[in-house]
C-alpha cells in the first residue's frame, strides 16, 4: 500500500489513483484493509456495496464488501454468496487472498466475459477478517503457532457457534453474535471459511469439537459452507504471497459456480402470494432441520444433477409432491422451478398467518 499512501500524501487526484497499482503482496493491517475495501467501492460504485457486520471485542469493524449486479439488496433468483477469511487471527493467507480476489474480481467485470456474468448472477459477500484483533497479535512468519489464533477474549471463534450435536455454553463472542446475525439475515446460499496450517477441505458436519461455524451455517442457515485450509503455514513472510494467490485463485473463482448447482424458486399460493417458511424436503436429503422459504417465499437447494423426489409442506396448506429432474446449471442459474400450493380447506389469511406464526413465535 505504499503507492496508496505516498499518493495521498502528496495529495494527488483520485484520477491517478485509479490508473496506479492498487494492491500489494505483503500483510495489510486493519486501517490498510478499511482504506482498500472503500478505495474498491469509490472506485467500482454500481457493482460494490460496503457495510459493516459489527464490530469486534477489540472494536473494530467487521467489513464486508459486497460484488454484485444489484450490490445492495437481495435479487429473487440471485443466490447470496459469502467467502469468510481470518477467523483464526494468525491463519493470514485467506486474509490477503480474499483482499486480491476482490481487486480481481472488480478489474474482470466487464473485460473478463466469466467473471461478469459470475458478478452478474450473484451477490458476493467478501469478509476479508473476521478476528482482526487476533490477527494484529499475530506476526509473520509463524507457521505452527497459536499466538493470534483466538479473539481478544482468548475465545476460539470456530469453537463458539451453537452446535446441534454438542451442549453450549450460550456466550458468543461479538464476532461471533455479528456473524450469526449476519446468516440469519442474508440466507445464504454457499460459503467458503478460509483456514491455514494445513491443506484441507472439510464440509458439514465438523463437530469433532463443539461450535463450528460451518455447522453452523448449514444446520441454522441452509447455507453449504466449505472450510478450506489453504497453506501448510499458518503465517508465512510477505513474499510468499504472491505464489500462495497463483495457487489459490482458480479454485476459488471455480467454486463461485456452485452457488448455481440445483434449483431454485418460489413457494407461492394460487394467488401468487408468497408462502413463508414453508418446508422444502428432497426425500434422501434429510436435513435436522427442514430447509424453510425466505420471506419471499424463496428457496435454493444445492443439488449435483440427477432426478428428485420434493415435498413442500406448510401450514394450512396441502402437502405438494413432485418430481424434478436437474441438468447441469445452464446460463449462470440454478433450474427455476416454482411450487403452487393449494388451501387445506381453510382460509386465505389463516394459512398464511399460520406458515409466518409457526416460524416466527
Ligand atoms: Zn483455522
Amino acid at each position: 500500500m505504499v503507492t496508496w499512501r505516498l499518493l495521498q500524501a502528496f495529495g494527488l487526484p483520485f484520477t491517478l489513483l485509479a490508473v496506479s497499482a492498487v494492491l500489494d503482496f505483503g500483510y495489510h493491517d486493519a486501517v490498510l484493509l478499511e482504506h482498500f475495501l472503500k478505495r474498491m467501492h469509490v472506485m467500482h460504485p454500481t457493482i460494490t456495496h460496503l457495510y459493516s457486520i459489527g464490530r469486534s471485542t477489540g472494536d473494530v469493524e467487521l467489513w464486508v464488501l459486497v460484488i454484485g449486479k444489484n450490490p445492495w439488496n437481495h435479487t429473487i433468483g440471485i443466490p447470496e454468496v459469502k467467502y469468510v477469511a481470518n477467523i483464526h487471527g494468525n491463519e493470514a493467507v485467506g486474509r490477503e487472498v480474499v483482499l486480491h480476489f476482490i481487486e480481481y474480481l472488480l478489474e474482470g467485470y466487464g473485460q473478463n466475459e466469466e467473471l461478469t456474468q459470475l458478478i452478474d448472477s450473484m451477490r458476493l459477500h467478501l469478509l476479508p477478517s473476521m478476528n482482526p484483533d487476533g490477527f494484529s497479535k499475530a506476526y509473520s512468519p509463524d507457521c505452527n503457532g497459536v499466538n493470534g489464533r483466538n479473539n481478544q477474549n482468548g475465545k476460539d471463534l470456530n469453537r463458539n457457534f451453537p452446535d446441534p450435536f454438542a451442549p453450549w455454553d450460550g456466550f458468543p463472542e461479538a464476532e461471533t453474535k455479528a456473524v450469526m446475525r449476519w446468516i440469519k439475515s442474508e440466507w445464504f446460499v454457499l460459503s467458503v471459511s478460509l483456514h491455514g496450517g494445513a491443506l484441507v477441505a472439510s464440509y458439514p458436519y465438523d463437530n469433532r469439537s463443539p461450535g463450528g461455524m460451518q455447522d453452523f451455517n448449514y444446520v441454522w442457515g441452509q447455507c453449504m459452507e466449505v472450510t478450506l485450509e489453504v497453506s501448510c503455514c499458518k503465517y508465512p513472510e510477505g513474499d510468499k504471497l504472491k505464489d500462495f494467490w497463483d495457487e489459490n485463485r482458480p479454485a476459488l473463482q471455480a467454486f463461485l459456480h456452485k452457488a448455481h448447482l440445483g434449483v431454485k424458486g418460489l413457494v407461492l399460493d394460487r394467488d401468487g402470494g408468497a408462502v413463508v417458511g414453508a418446508n422444502v424436503l428432497v426425500s434422501d436429503r434429510n436435513n435436522l432441520l427442514p430447509f424453510n422459504t425466505t420471506e419471499h417465499g424463496e428457496y435454493f437447494r444445492l443439488l449435483l444433477p440427477g432426478q428428485y423426489n420434493f415435498t413442500i409442506m406448510a401450514p394450512g396448506f396441502k402437502p405438494l409432491t413432485q418430481t424434478i429432474l436437474l441438468s447441469e446449471p445452464r446460463n449462470f442459474s440454478a433450474t427455476r422451478q416454482d411450487f403452487i400450493l393449494e388451501y387445506n380447506g381453510k382460509e386465505k389469511g389463516e394459512a398464511r398467518c399460520a406458515s409466518w406464526c409457526e416460524r416466527n413465535g
